[in-house]
């Protein structure tokens, strides 16, 4: 007969160089990094590493901060001090930031030279200051601030656009002997921004920082980001994500985590596999599934927990879940690799998940 088809693809990645992020290393074979951005304002310094901590408590790895005044630079110092994560100061406007971001500990400085005013004849000294402390530069090209050079020869911000954009910018600094380098070439629009991505991704080895800009609130930036990293991802492109989303920063690094796990480029923690309900369902599946995931995902074990409606194919499809709960006539049945271990009334369920979650995580030496 034929052989079985491998059930997962082997992915191959992208080479790009690697550069380190403070102490994340971005790019080579190191794994996807996940970061966001800060909505405090950054001279708001308590603020903002309230924020920062909150980011870091959700799994971010690397956390960017607006510089867009003076107030902005001059609190860096003591914000890279004590973030926990590498801080990336977000420069649009003033060269004068790069260099108090370098001074001020940053472990990158992102510029988006379509918006630095003469930003070409500042490349020599950045990339000096950059150099002599290490610090690696992010070219940050965004659709809605193109070189206007450049949108004027495009007609608009194209892939193609996006893509000179960044390379004319590394061009300068390479100029300079200069290389430590990651680029985004960002649109709202994910087909775009794919197809700018993978032009990129074959006419250069810097490491690519993915994202989708302005994609919108929770639903739809999740959607957007999801289908556009995936697609680059799954074919070995991107090196550290950004999921853009109107929404709490925290929840930018969920759905990041989140697409990474999808993709099996990193391990999961808690999964709740619940069924969608059906009209046999004997609880509110909804709710049961909400609760189970509210009250397993404090113990931060990589699980896969099964929440079924029914007894019809709930013990079936929570076969390969490590444990899970299929309901039925106000009881459920508590499922361990699909052995029924248990059966409980409505109101004790979720605790028995807990229950049996920690034994597991026990049996394994997770705890
Ligand atoms: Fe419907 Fe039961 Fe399947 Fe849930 S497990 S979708 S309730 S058949």
């Amino acid at each position: 007969g034929f052989p079985a088809p491998p059930s997962r693809p082997p992915r191959r990645r992208r080479v790009s160089r690697q550069i380190m992020v403070g102490s994340v290393p971005v790019g080579g074979d190191a794994p996807v990094s996940v970061q966001s951005m800060t909505t405090t304002v950054t001279a708001d310094i308590d603020a903002t590493l309230q924020q920062i901590a909150e980011l870091t408590a959700s799994g971010c790895q690397i956390v960017r901060v607006a510089v867009p005044s003076q107030d902005d630079a001059d609190a860096l110092p003591v914000i890279v001090r004590k973030s926990r994560i590498p801080v990336i100061a977000d420069i649009h406007f003033q060269p004068r930031y790069v260099f108090a971001a370098i001074e001020a500990g940053c472990a990158a400085v992102r510029v988006n030279p379509g918006n630095i005013k003469r930003f070409d004849d500042k490349v020599a000294e950045i990339a000096k200051a950059a150099s002599e402390h290490g610090v690696p530069i992010r070219i940050g090209v965004n659709a809605g601030s193109l070189d206007p050079r450049l949108l004027e020869r495009h007609g608009k911000a194209t892939a193609e656009a996006l893509v000179e954009s960044a390379l004319w910018e590394c061009s300068l600094f390479e100029e300079h002997g200069f290389r430590d380098l990651k680029i985004s070439v960002k649109h709202h629009d994910p087909i775009v921004m794919i197809e700018a991505y993978r032009r990129l991704a074959a006419r250069c080895d810097y490491p690519l920082h993915l994202g989708v800009t302005e994609a919108g609130p929770l639903m739809q930036g999740t959607v957007k980001s999801a289908v556009a990293f995936g697609v680059l991802l799954a074919e070995g492109i991107g090196d550290t994500i950004r999921v853009s989303l109107s929404a709490p920063p925290a929840e930018e690094v969920k759905v990041g985590i989140g697409i990474l796990e999808s993709l099996g480029l990193r391990e999961r923690g808690l999964e709740i596999v619940s069924c969608p309900s059906c009209g046999r369902a004997q609880v509110d599946v909804y709710t049961l599934a909400e609760q189970a995931q509210a009250a397993l995902a404090g113990l931060d074990l990589p699980l896969r927990v099964a929440v079924m409606g029914c007894v019809v194919n709930g013990p079936g499809e929570a076969r390969e879940a490590d444990l899970g709960v299929a309901s039925g006539n106000g009881k459920g049945q508590i499922f361990v690799k699909g052995e029924i271990v248990a059966t409980v009334p409505e109101s004790r369920i979720v605790e028995t998940l807990v229950e049996e979650a920690l034994r597991i995580a026990a049996e394994r030496g997770l705890t």
